[in-house]
């Protein structure tokens, strides 16, 4: 058995939300916690102390970049991804799985001669490695072994990751795959007697209200450490299928008392109605990718702006006031709109980083002012406030 504490504090009285902490050998995970994504062992243009200067506890690697970028072998010969990446902070890792499968015939990145190198069964999947071209194979014990090799704190069991639009019978296959994996991937960490590093397992079930009752069942009565809701957010599935996911399976998940992880959720309002739901944690690209292309996170752009504007717009050329009014980040603090307007334009590197520093910062206190909201029982209108 391991050792995960997952603490609950506080309990909204209006809503299924929930505040808390997870503790980690590095660290407390406060939570509801956004987790940004560090997808190559690193959040794109920021330092580790610029991640803990936004408030965040955690973040995401993507075991699939580092099977090949630098290596798994390389990270563990630095002594683990922490020491590593010197950030001594709780680290989650996934699969390796969504990106392997996102080549595959129904994934979003195939191309005609990816397509036809890619092939899942039932023991994993084997792949062409878009760095070297080399055949891979990735299955629940390649997974689990990088992911434990690699240090990280949070692992993801290996799961068979679907595309919508999907036929019944294939979201039927891949979430039995998932059900065996699972287990095959408990019993790698129980043999290994791994106490410091904690398993989650993921549901699966495509937009099939049955199959995701069906995987949520079986998933809460796995010796798991967390839960995570897999295959959402990750193509073109009608926004109204996201949460209704949420709304089959919640029921099965939150009785456990472990912590419920959403992959793949970053909007703002998407945050709210996902923690208004019970989830604890979430990961998403959306304040790092977008800030790279010069949205700037700001509750005055309203919810129909999705709470961002575009900087490199000429309007603010020449604009004087900070990025946002009354953002107390470095960026904020130091620099103006005109300023961030002519580095994007000038595609200098310092765009980069100003604006995901700032766009951290947003998420990191966001979810500071949604956990305190939760501990003094206004959440609701915490969320009103916001989405109006
Ligand atoms: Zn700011």
């Amino acid at each position: 058995m391991s050792n995960l504490k997952f603490n609950i504090k506080f309990r909204d009285n209006k809503s299924s939300a929930r505040a808390g902490e997870i503790h980690t050998s590095h660290g407390v995970i406060r939570t509801p916690a956004f987790v940004p994504v560090g997808t190559g062992a690193v959040v794109k243009s920021v330092t580790p102390e610029e991640i803990r200067a936004a408030n965040l506890d955690v973040f995401f690697v993507n075991t699939y970049h580092m099977l090949f970028r630098p290596g798994v072998a390389t990270v563990k010969k630095s002594g683990g991804l922490h020491k590593f990446m010197n950030w001594s902070g709780p680290v989650m890792t996934d699969s390796g799985g969504f990106q392997a499968f996102s080549l595959s015939e129904h994934g979003p990145r195939q191309n005609r001669i990816e397509k036809t190198l890619v092939k899942i069964s039932d023991s994993g999947i084997t792949f062409k490695s878009a760095w070297d071209g080399s055949r891979q194979f990735l299955g629940p014990v390649e997974s689990i072994r990088a992911q434990l090799e690699l240090g990280a704190d949070i692992l993801m069991a290996f799961d068979e990751c679907t595309f919508y639009p999907i036929i019944r019978e294939k979201a039927i296959t891949a979430m039995e795959r998932t059900h065996r994996w699972a287990r095959i991937c408990l019993d790698l960490l129980i043999k290994k007697r791994v106490t410091e590093q904690f398993l989650y397992g993921i549901v699966q079930g495509s937009v099939f209200k049955d199959l995701r009752q069906e995987s949520a069942e079986f998933m809460s009565h796995l010796s798991f450490d967390g839960l995570a809701i897999g295959s959402v957010a990750n193509s073109r599935e009608p926004r109204e299928k996201v949460f209704a996911v949420l709304d089959w399976t919640l029921p099965y998940l939150l009785p456990t008392e472990k912590p419920i992880h959403f992959l793949g959720i970053g909007e703002i309002e998407d945050i709210f109605i996902s923690v208004g739901k019970g989830i604890d944690s979430l990961d998403c690209v959306t304040p790092t990718r977008l800030g790279r292309m010069g949205w700037i996170f700001d509750k005055n752009a309203g919810l129909k702006n999705k709470f961002r504007y575009d900087i490199i717009k000429s309007i603010y050329t020449g604009d004087k006031r900070p990025p946002v009014k009354n953002c107390s980040c470095y960026t904020c603090s130091n620099f103006s709109r005109s300023y961030l307007n002519h580095l994007f334009r000038s595609r200098e590197l310092l765009s980069y980083r100003l604006a995901t520093i700032h766009n951290l910062f947003f998420f990191g206190s966001l979810m500071n002012e949604i956990r305190e909201a939760i501990s003094e029982n206004r959440f609701k209108r915490l969320t009103e406030n916001w989405l109006r």
